[in-house]
């Protein structure tokens, strides 16, 4: 950002005043709570670096753990079809096609301004070599959502929206992550909600479901899956810091 290599900057003493100026600008941003990531336009993800900026939810690393279990259900399957509902920057179906190379990947965003990010990161992944991911502008919960799929989906997985209503969120969050992407009605679960009709539809009997959640729904959101009767091996997962972070599931045999 200051036009300076590392060591450089370790070793001499030349930043210009305008690099300089820059960099003070930078830091009263982030002093601002303006996310880092919104600053650098640059967000790390698993193996991935992904565009992100006004208008996307910022990758948490959190979910890199989602991804992982994710990788471990398609082991031995050499071109599972895989859904991600609410992709956002694209970082959990952008991050599958990157790490089984023979996945078969569609993105779905239903955000018009978040969904320019999912295609411009796609477009960067496809150009750096990785199989290209489809992404698709729709509603995780439309009834009509991706019907040439249904009953052949090995594995639907989602970050969706679920924070409760009136939670509390930082305001780095509040101010720049899109409320879309955050906001899940009353118990946070209203989105989830059609998800879960989506996923029975759209899975193969056997077919593998992850979803994030918040800490406070690690019993919400099993016994919702359950309830649902279309699912088996229902588990849910903690996160590093051993907060429930993320439930799993099976398609039933119709
Ligand atoms: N974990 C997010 C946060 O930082 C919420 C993400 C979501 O609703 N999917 O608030």
């Amino acid at each position: 950002m200051l036009g300076v290599a590392r060591t450089a900057l370790l070793t001499r003493d030349d930043v210009d005043d305008a690099a300089a100026d820059r960099f003070a600008a930078l830091l009263d941003q982030r002093a601002e709570r303006v996310p880092l990531q919104h600053l650098t336009g640059r967000a790390p993800f698993r193996h991935l670096e992904l565009a992100v900026g006004p208008g996307v939810f910022v990758p948490r690393p959190e979910t890199e753990q989602l991804v992982e279990w994710a990788l471990a259900q398609l082991t031995g399957v050499d071109e599972p079809v895989v859904v991600d509902l609410g992709a956002g920057s694209g970082a959990i179906a952008l991050s599958l096609a990157h790490e089984h190379p023979g996945a078969r990947v569609t993105a779905v965003e239903r955000d018009p301004q978040a969904v320019e990010w999912t295609r411009h990161n796609a477009a960067l992944r496809a150009a750096a070599g990785d199989r290209a991911v489809t992404v698709l502008t729709g509603d995780m919960t439309d009834p009509a959502l991706l019907r040439d799929l249904d009953g052949t989906v090995d594995l639907v997985v989602s970050n969706p929206p679920y924070v409760p209503d009136g939670a509390r969120v930082p305001r780095e969050v509040a101010d720049h992550d899109p409320p879309l992407a955050l906001w899940g009605g009353p118990d946070g679960l209203d989105v989830v909600r059609g998800l879960l009709t989506t996923a029975a539809r759209l899975l193969r009997p056997g077919g593998a479901l992850g979803i994030e959640h918040a800490d406070q729904q690690g019993s919400a959101l099993p016994a919702l899956v359950r309830g649902t009767g279309d699912f088996t091996d229902v588990a849910d997962h903690p996160d590093l810091v051993g907060r429930p972070r993320f439930t799993t599931a099976r398609r039933s045999a119709r």
